[in-house]
């Protein structure tokens, strides 16, 4: 009897541990150690959001759930064909994935603008969730290119996203283009850079780049929106060094009511 009662006692003590264990060590299936090959049939590459690859480290990250409306990511990190890992909205690593497939090379974290690259991912990682899910969606991305304000590249210049066969599909919705001045990367501070991705990415969560007739008001809803996402300074030091001057036939007043 004292046996037993033993017995049970230890259940209930480590039954939580063995619980615990088996939940963290199975996601939908997916254990560590599985083969990349056993992991592609649960996981498809070609379902992928986002890739990055070094050596015989992987990265892949997944909309979660894979099928029915995102309310968020995974990312599976596989080293040698074999899972050694995953994490869930680990949103850093899921801008430099991005950042890595659809971004201009030079906006890279190898490229040759690093302040740019800060300030991109520095507002992609503040934004609320839904609209980074929605800006990063490989089915409609926003593709962030330089445009050159000195010497002949000023006049033409390429920027290229390379894919390669074994990418996941991308573009079926279309693609919005970001072009920033390469003439960002000499601000001294990244805010003001900051505001002004914030601004543009607030008009592709809006929609506003299907809509022909640009307006004010269109301005006024992405400035009320790059507001709301908490970027009221950068916001701010954006209009003081870009904004457009008083008198300005162009110029969308901001409503001091709002
Ligand atoms: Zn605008």
């Amino acid at each position: 009897m004292r046996a037993a009662a033993v017995c049970y006692l230890l259940l209930i003590i480590l039954t939580p541990t063995f619980c615990f264990a088996a939940a963290v060590e199975r996601f939908h299936g997916v254990s560590i150690g599985m083969s990349q090959r056993l992991f592609e049939r649960i996981y498809p590459k070609k379902q992928a959001r986002t890739y990055r690859g070094d050596g015989t480290d992987e990265w892949i990250t997944f909309n979660e759930p894979l099928k029915g409306a995102s309310a968020g990511m995974v990312t599976f990190h596989l080293h040698q064909g074999k899972v050694t890992a995953w994490r869930v909205n680990d949103r850093p690593e899921v801008i430099e994935e991005y950042m890595g497939e659809f971004c201009s090379p030079s906006f890279s974290s190898q490229g040759g603008m690093p302040r740019m690259y800060a300030a991109i991912s520095d507002v992609l990682l503040r934004i609320p969730l839904e609209a980074f899910l929605k800006v990063t969606d490989r089915r409609h991305p926003v593709l962030f290119t330089e445009v050159y304000d000195a010497g002949t590249a000023r006049f033409a210049n390429t920027a290229e996203i390379i894919s390669s066969e074994d990418d996941a599909p991308a573009f079926q919705g279309g693609m919005a283009i970001i072009k920033l001045s390469t003439a960002f990367n000499e601000a001294a501070t990244p805010a003001p850079i900051e505001g002004v991705i914030a601004h543009e990415l607030a008009h592709r969560v809006l929609e506003h780049v299907r809509i022909v007739h640009k307006t004010c008001d269109l301005e006024r809803q992405a400035n009320a929106l790059v507001k709301q996402w908490g970027f009221v300074d950068e916001y701010k030091q954006a209009s003081l060094m870009f904004g457009h001057r008083e008198g300005d036939a162009a110029s969308c007043k901001e409503d001091k009511s709002k």
